[in-house]
């Protein structure tokens, strides 16, 4: 282990557990969730995240490429791993010899894929891929018809899924496309299921959180939830009533100084903040190179002994300024919470996402990939290494 940080993310295992669990309460029994893990699990780390909704019953995960596959297979994680960006030719092999299944939109690699599951004597699992008004990948539902006869030709491969996704999930005004984009993808995917052999094992899946929570007419066979495992609705404000999920991810610090400053001082690159009186000032160590946006100069709090304080001044690469008039006693190493819970008060990801005109997915990738992450569990369970 290296030396110490002043920052760190901290992350509630057990509140990745029981997200997970209040999330598959929403769905029968019949119906699987995908753990959606891309993005090194929304920046809450792949294996961790992962291992935290294995302990809650997951079975079926969701990661953009195979290297990320592969990490899993190689933290222990067992059942299906669904390669959300498809089937990329070369990664071909790892996708074989993990167990991988690959999303498919067109037929490139399909050949190649067939012949070295034979030649391993497996069968991979591919979920097809409609695109039904995203406008992203995936085949239009008219030309689908031949790639679904390629992968019946093909040994060695099997059609674990059919699959689309919805672009306005979250958006309260536009049920009516919602139900129209349904329509689209369940008329095409359930008339092909019925034509093939296997179809008990084909599962039909659509719904990311926002479907999941807003449209029970839309969970197919399978559902995929991302941010709301991660203790978030998908928009703010929510586009439906959350249920209890509990933000998961929280980032601290430490103040580095503090003093007290004359009205008129100039605080930081160029000066955007002059104290308009006395200021008792808190000079905290963190700033845009771990991941805390820039753009916020001018908006943004956080939580120093239980109470909210406005950030001062341009935030800096590594440093930024707090107002700390109003609290007494505060000195340098008291803990700053730039998101997360001090006391009654909470800062979560969807408000600084607000500050930043952006959603709170991103500021939680941010924060995840640019600092050290450190794992709590209340409950006890075994931190990872
Ligand atoms: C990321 C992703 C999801 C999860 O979406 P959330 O809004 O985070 O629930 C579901 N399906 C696909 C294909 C995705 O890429």
């Amino acid at each position: 282990m290296s030396a110490a940080s002043y920052n760190s993310v901290m992350v509630d295992l057990d509140a990745l557990r029981d997200n997970f669990r209040a999330v598959s309460q929403r769905v029968s029994p019949a119906t699987r969730v995908m753990a959606v893990v891309k993005a090194d699990a929304y920046g809450h780390g792949l294996a961790a995240a992962a291992g935290a909704f294995t302990r809650a019953g997951a079975q079926c995960f969701g990661v953009a490429e195979a290297e990320e596959g592969v990490c899993l297979r190689e933290a222990g994680i067992q059942g299906e791993i669904v390669l959300l960006l498809g089937l990329d030719p070369a990664a071909t092999s790892a996708t074989v010899a993990h167990d991988l299944s690959p999303v498919v939109f067109d037929r490139a690699g399909l050949a190649e894929l067939s012949r070295q599951a034979l030649g391993r004597g497996k069968v991979v699992a591919v979920h097809l891929k409609l695109d039904v008004g995203m406008g992203r990948f995936g085949l239009p539902p008219a030309e689908a018809g031949r790639l679904l006869e390629a992968i019946r030709a093909l040994p060695g491969l099997r059609l674990g899924g059919i699959m689309a996704h919805f672009p306005l999930a979250d958006d309260p005004e536009a049920e009516r496309e919602c139900r129209e984009h349904w329509r689209r993808f369940s008329a095409a995917a359930s008339a092909w299921r019925d034509g093939w052999a296997e179809a008990g094992r084909i599962r039909l899946h659509m719904a990311n959180s926002a479907a999941l929570f807003r449209f029970p007419w839309a969970h197919g066979d399978l559902v995929r939830p991302g941010i709301s495992l991660y203790g978030y609705p998908p928009a703010d404000p929510a586009p439906f009533l959350p249920p209890a999920l509990r933000p998961a991810m929280s980032l601290r610090s430490r103040i580095l100084q503090v003093k007290e400053l004359p009205a008129g001082c100039g605080i930081s690159y160029g000066h955007r903040f002059v104290t308009s009186r006395p200021t008792r000032l808190a000079v905290l160590p963190l700033g845009y190179a771990d991941g805390y946006p820039r753009g916020v100069s001018g908006r943004a709090q956080v939580l120093i002994g239980g109470r909210r304080v406005p950030l001062c001044g341009t935030i800096c690469m590594n440093a930024c300024m707090a107002d700390v008039s109003a609290i007494s006693g505060v000195a340098a190493g008291a803990e700053v919470i730039f998101m997360g819970r001090q006391g009654d008060e909470f800062i979560g990801a969807a408000e600084i996402a607000a500050w930043h005109e952006t959603i709170s997915y991103e500021i939680l990738c941010r924060f995840g990939a640019m600092n050290k992450r450190l794992y709590s569990s209340p409950d006890g369970e075994p931190e990872p290494a």
